[in-house]
């Protein structure tokens, strides 16, 4: 749905279209599901007008419907897997990173999440018969850490020819959190040019974390980082893409294991990617990554290492 459609939304007039979309309501959908409470919080209107706007959006979005468990299966079938490079890493996901499902890379500076991130540019332009999914990909850097050259270096290792390589990947700079929301934009842009099957972002929360500091700001923050990754959920759904994500922590394995209470990468980050991966550093190139969380399979260990050529087995 356009953007300007919320002004269709029975109730709504310009001034109050305006106040929803300067607090991230920019489409029916995402008003259609909120709740009153929060509407009127966000947008600074009554509980009462909140209340009407939503049961209005409802009407009109297409909320979907229930399917049986056949037809999902049948959805299912359609999931491709994307190789890492490391065959290890790719048992603990069931072979490789799912279409359609975000899996999100989290650890420490150093753990290898931008390298993976680089594999994984690289391996998505293989056939399927070899881990690939013959497509392209797109980039999100929030950090300035894409480097044409690794590309060269692991591209070169799998005999693509380099510049041919560079060519399928299109990366675009998030200098702000907003930038980077405004770049999906873009992003589905291009993916009706290319056969766009990688959507990375990378760092996805490093400017969420710096924008929005202290008590008051983290419920705006979690809402917008929501808004985000249902947005890559959706890409990934449309375009049957790997969507891939890093958020960096500082090493505290008493709050990943332990105090269920202290999520890192807030909550959102959590309940909306469909596999988190922690990474962390071993003995020299060699990185370990656990399945942490997953729908459909156990957590699990993998030992990989980080060479010249790229990611592989240790
Ligand atoms: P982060 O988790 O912070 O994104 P990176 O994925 O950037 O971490 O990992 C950085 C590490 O990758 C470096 O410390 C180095 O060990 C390894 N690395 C980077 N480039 C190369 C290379 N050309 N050859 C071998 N190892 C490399
Ligand atoms: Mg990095």
């Amino acid at each position: 749905m356009a953007e300007d459609e919320i002004e269709r939304i029975p109730g709504v007039g310009e001034a109050t279209a305006e106040k929803l979309r300067e607090a991230g309501f920019t489409d029916i959908m995402s008003i259609a599901v909120s709740s009153p409470q929060t509407l009127a919080e966000l947008c600074e209107i009554g509980q009462a007008q909140a209340q009407k706007i939503i049961v209005a959006a409802r009407k009109m979005a297409e909320i979907g419907g229930f399917e049986t468990g056949d037809v999902i299966l049948e959805k299912r079938k359609k999931v491709g897997r994307l190789t890492t490079g490391s065959k290890q890493l790719d048992a603990i996901m069931g072979g490789g990173f799912e279409t359609q499902a975000i899996t999100e890379l989290f650890g420490e500076f150093g753990s290898g999440k931008t390298q993976i991130a680089h594999q994984c540019a690289v391996n998505v332009q293989l056939s399927e018969d070899v881990g690939g999914l013959s497509g392209e990909t797109i980039m999100i850097d929030t950090e300035n850490t894409f480097r044409p050259e690794r590309i060269i270096q692991m591209a070169t290792a799998l005999d693509l020819e380099p510049a041919q390589a560079l060519k399928k990947i299109h990366v675009a700079r998030a200098y702000n959190s907003n930038h980077q929301m405004l770049l999906m934009e873009k992003v589905n842009e291009i993916a009706k040019e290319h056969n766009v099957r990688l959507l990375i972002v990378d760092s996805l929360t490093a400017h969420f974390r710096a924008e929005y500091i202290g008590r008051g700001a983290l419920a705006e923050r979690q809402q917008q980082l929501n808004k985000h990754m249902h947005e890559l959920l959706r890409f990934g759904d449309v375009h049957n893409a790997v969507i891939l994500v890093t958020n960096q922590v500082s090493a505290r394995p008493d709050v990943f294991f332990g105090d269920p209470t202290k999520p890192i990468g807030g909550n959102i980050v959590a309940h909306t990617s469909t596999f988190r991966i922690y990474l962390r550093k071993s003995k020299g190139n060699k990185r370990i990554a656990r399945l942490i969380d997953s729908p459909n399979l156990p957590e699990a260990e993998a030992v990989f290492s980080v060479t010249e050529d790229g990611v592989r087995d240790d």
